[in-house]
């Protein structure tokens, strides 16, 4: 039985493709972007996540972790995450709802009885599934399953995917495939490298293969003011989609730095302090300066 690790299912999506559509969240990504919304996404594992501002104090989780990974400071209660295990026990016993554990392994069939619950709406709004995460070609064969079984249940799919994985990983999901919403983040190799931890070579391989071959593709370009709002980057990422064999649609992504709450919560670092939402002004520049160049810009989405 093929099983794979997820941290959500949303039902009634509306930004992840046409239609109202379940968006099916896979855990684990080969990348890590600096700006990442979803940090519960990256890790393959599954992860503790704390929500202090609901803690009340109580002491329930130091009282039944058995690594005694939980103990009282100052009044507080400290979880030492190189003890934990993971275990979930302290989450059944928070009445606070201030402990979650992130991740669960599915089967497909787990998965395809959520998704049928709203085949109606799929149907009367041109909807259907979108897989997303992480990334979820990087559980190919959970990946694929469900995929396969969404086509039986004609329903219409799409991958969103950052691009970074082996072409055959690419070739075996795209029969199943009907739209790919494909990001773009950097075009400068090295910074690229430095603010998502890979290079893009492969990235904008594989989206140049995927167009050659007739894709329908959906670009996404999250813009990070003073990450990749430069005109330098403007510019070679509209030369770049102006080039591509088939026309795509490019549709900008405002950065939000709702997921700081998030990173506190997992006990990660926050790399992009201070950085706030582009400005409407900004966004249309920035989109009108992509439609001068021959694009076919949509605002957010
Ligand atoms: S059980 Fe929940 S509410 Fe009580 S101390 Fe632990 S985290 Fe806080
Ligand atoms: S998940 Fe398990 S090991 Fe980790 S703090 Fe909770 S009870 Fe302890």
């Amino acid at each position: 039985m093929t099983t794979g690790m997820l941290f959500d299912i949303r039902r009634y999506a509306i930004h992840d493709g046409p239609g109202i559509r379940t968006t099916v969240f896979f855990k684990g990504c080969p990348l890590r972007c600096a700006w990442c919304h979803n940090p519960e996404s990256q890790s393959p594992a599954l992860e503790l996540m704390l929500r202090p501002n609901r803690c009340i104090s109580c002491g329930a989780c130091a009282q039944v972790c058995p690594e005694l990974a939980v103990q009282p400071v100052d009044g507080r209660y400290v979880t030492d995450r190189a003890a934990c295990t993971v275990c979930g026990v302290c989450v059944e016993a928070c009445y606070a709802d201030a402990r979650q554990i992130v991740g669960r392994e599915y089967t497909v069939e787990e998965v395809m009885a959520v998704i049928e619950r709203d085949r109606d709406f799929y149907l009367h709004s041109n909807g259907g599934v979108t897989f997303s995460g992480g990334e979820p070609l990087m559980q190919p064969d959970f990946l694929l399953g469900l995929l396969r079984a969404c086509k039986t249940a004609g329903l219409h799919t799409a991958l969103d995917t950052c691009g970074y994985a082996a072409w055959e990983t690419f070739e075996r999901a795209l029969p199943y495939t009907d739209l790919l919403l494909y990001d773009l983040k950097l075009m400068d190799q090295a910074g690229h490298r430095q603010i998502t931890g890979v290079p893009n070579r492969r990235i904008l391989d594989n989206l140049h293969r995927l167009s050659a071959l007739g894709a329908t593709i959906w670009l996404r370009l999250p813009l990070i003011p003073g990450i990749n709002d430069d005109a330098e980057n403007l510019r070679a990422t509209a030369a770049f989609v102006a080039a591509l064999p088939n026309p795509a649609p490019l549709y900008l992504l405002p950065y939000h730095n709702s997921a700081e709450a998030k990173y506190a919560g997992l006990g990660l670092p926050f790399q992009l302090p201070g950085i706030q939402t582009p400005t409407d002004a900004h966004m249309h520049a920035i989109a009108e300066y992509f439609t001068r160049a021959g694009l076919n810009v949509v605002l957010g989405g």
